[in-house]
């Protein structure tokens, strides 16, 4: 029987992205399900790369130590050659941590290993996924969606205010709404398997006939575990033999070596590689996240990143709109996250080409912190700036010293569910305090100290500015003294009205 409202928001889909998103709403304590039709959790280590823009919302969601715990750093390459001599190259371009860029290095874990510590993070905020539920259908209103569901416990019929589809490439929400999937099949195919062998060393990323499509096959040792991550593309056409036979005499094919042996197989998926974009990210009251909404080849290791991102970019919009700012909100979801995969998609397919050539290496681009959003119509200067920093980057972290004496970084204050303002030599009562919103001032009688100037620098200010960050990390706001009027309207139109004045966060 149809239930009014059981729930806010069903999520379809225990991956990564649901995941994500079941965790920002689980801290602002928006009621939700999150489902997922397989009866146990994902056991394959396929999105093995955590970018370093993901390790700072990882942070954020307090879940960072115990990931780089579960994990580790991807060890330097070793490029065989044919005839049995080989070459030692980085996997990735290195660059120091920075006081605005904490994280440059990418790290390397298993995704079944991210995707428990999210589940272990989840429990923690009093939820979990369902297992073994499947969304079988749905139908929306004006004023909601009815989500047909089969579980445990049979069939449901579940009246919720919002559906997000976080469930992967073939999305049955997408299919649902009717939803184009354009862009291209890449001619690739390929195998991924997680191994265990012997006859090889643990620290090097063993690369074999680099720039051969026929012949090529890596084998990366799987940080935090003891197997080996197996990749090779395989012929567009033809069965595949994914047992632990099947793959040694792969290996023995494409190595020449005897002494590389399989003994087992946890996961092994041999996949088409593709480019698409979702036309809509959202219709009505139904979203799409993750690979639901596009999918690319795993070169420069961007789509599970690119997933937890859309996420958290959606997870506090949708909460604040529950708790009553107007819907529009919600449209920025598409407009900042959509051309950020279109980008993605662009440059997944040229490494990929690079990877043809044998001459693939992933820089700063692959890293995802300069992903910004400075076209957003949540973006605003006043006056306008021709500076390093605008409104829509990524907020830069920095150290700081709080007028108590601790030290601490930006990041800490940033840490949470609420929006932070930041005013540099400024009057701190100029702008009333409201629920949701942290607000801390440098300068004089600052309860900051800028250690080393590095705010100042960072966010490229004069005396007198304002800086909103949103909960997501992105600068919402810059904003000088004799503007705070525009700065208030801003504030209003995000639900963080001043108390007493209808604020609903
Ligand atoms: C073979 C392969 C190799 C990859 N390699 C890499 C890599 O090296 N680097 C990288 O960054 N990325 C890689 N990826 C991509 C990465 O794994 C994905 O981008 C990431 O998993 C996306 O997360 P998601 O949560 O959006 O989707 P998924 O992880 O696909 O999760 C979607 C979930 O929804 C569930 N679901 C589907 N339909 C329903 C329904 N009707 N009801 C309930 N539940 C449902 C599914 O069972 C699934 O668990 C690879 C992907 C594949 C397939």
């Amino acid at each position: 029987m149809t239930q009014e409202f059981a729930t806010d928001v069903l999520i379809c889909g225990a991956g990564a992205a649901g995941l994500a998103l079941a965790l920002e709403l689980a801290r602002r304590n928006v009621s939700f399900r999150l489902i997922e039709k397989m009866d146990n959790p994902f056991p394959g280590s396929r999105g093995k790369g955590i970018q370093p823009r993901t390790q700072e919302i990882f942070e954020d969601l307090g879940i960072l130590d115990r990931i780089v715990a579960a994990g580790g750093r991807y060890p330097p390459q070793r490029e065989y050659q044919g005839n049995g001599s080989y070459a030692k190259s980085d996997a990735m371009e290195h660059q120091n941590p920075t006081p605005a860029e904490p994280y440059q290095i990418p790290l390397m874990v298993p995704q079944f290993l991210t995707e428990g510590m999210m589940r272990e993070r989840l429990i923690e905020l009093g939820q979990r996924p369902e297992f073994g539920c499947e969304l079988t259908g749905f139908e929306q209103d004006e004023s909601g969606v009815t989500a047909q569901i089969v579980g445990k416990n049979g069939e449901e019929a579940i009246r919720v205010r919002y559906l997000v589809g976080a469930d992967g490439g073939r999305s049955f929400v997408r299919h649902g709404l009717d939803i184009g999937f354009p862009g291209k099949t890449l001619g690739v195919r390929a195998i991924v398997a997680d191994v265990m062998l012997t006859g090889l060393e643990r620290d090097v990323w063993h690369r074999f006939n680099e720039g051969s499509m026929e012949r090529q096959m890596a084998l990366c040792p799987l940080a935090g575990t003891e197997m080996f991550q197996l990749q090779a593309p395989i012929p567009l056409e033809g069965d595949v033999d994914l047992s632990a036979e099947g793959l040694a005499a792969l290996v023995a094919a494409r190595t020449g070596r005897s002494d590389i042996l399989i003994q087992s197989v946890s996961w092994a998926s041999a996949y088409n590689m593709n480019a698409r974009l979702a036309d809509r990210y959202r219709v009505g009251r139904v979203f799409l996240v993750g690979d639901a909404a596009h999918i690319h080849p795993p070169t420069g290791g961007q789509g599970l990143n690119t997933s937890i991102q859309d996420a958290y970019n959606l997870g506090w919009k949708l909460a604040a709109v529950l708790r009553g700012v107007s819907d529009p909100l919600l449209d920025s979801y598409e407009e900042e996250r959509r051309p950020i995969a279109a980008t993605m998609l662009g440059l997944a397919t040229k490494l990929l080409d690079a990877a043809k050539r044998g001459e693939m290496r992933r820089g700063r681009e692959v890293h995802q912190l300069d992903i910004g959003y400075p076209e957003s119509s949540l973006a605003m200067e006043n006056p306008g700036r021709e500076r390093d920093l605008v409104a829509g980057d990524r907020a830069p972290d920095a150290p700081i010293r709080g007028a108590a004496g601790q030290s601490a970084r930006l990041f800490d204050l940033f840490r949470g569910p609420h929006w932070t303002l930041l005013g540099y030599h400024v009057e701190h009562d100029a702008i009333p305090p409201r629920c949701g919103l942290r607000i801390h001032t440098f300068g004089p009688r600052g309860d900051i100290a800028d250690v080393g100037g590095h705010i100042r620098d960072a966010y490229a200010l004069t005396p007198g500015d304002w800086v909103l960050v949103r909960p997501d990390g992105y600068v919402g706001a810059i904003v000088a003294s004799d503007e705070v009027d525009t700065l208030e309207d801003y504030l209003r139109n995000i639900g963080l009205a001043p108390a007493g004045a209808g604020s609903r966060q």
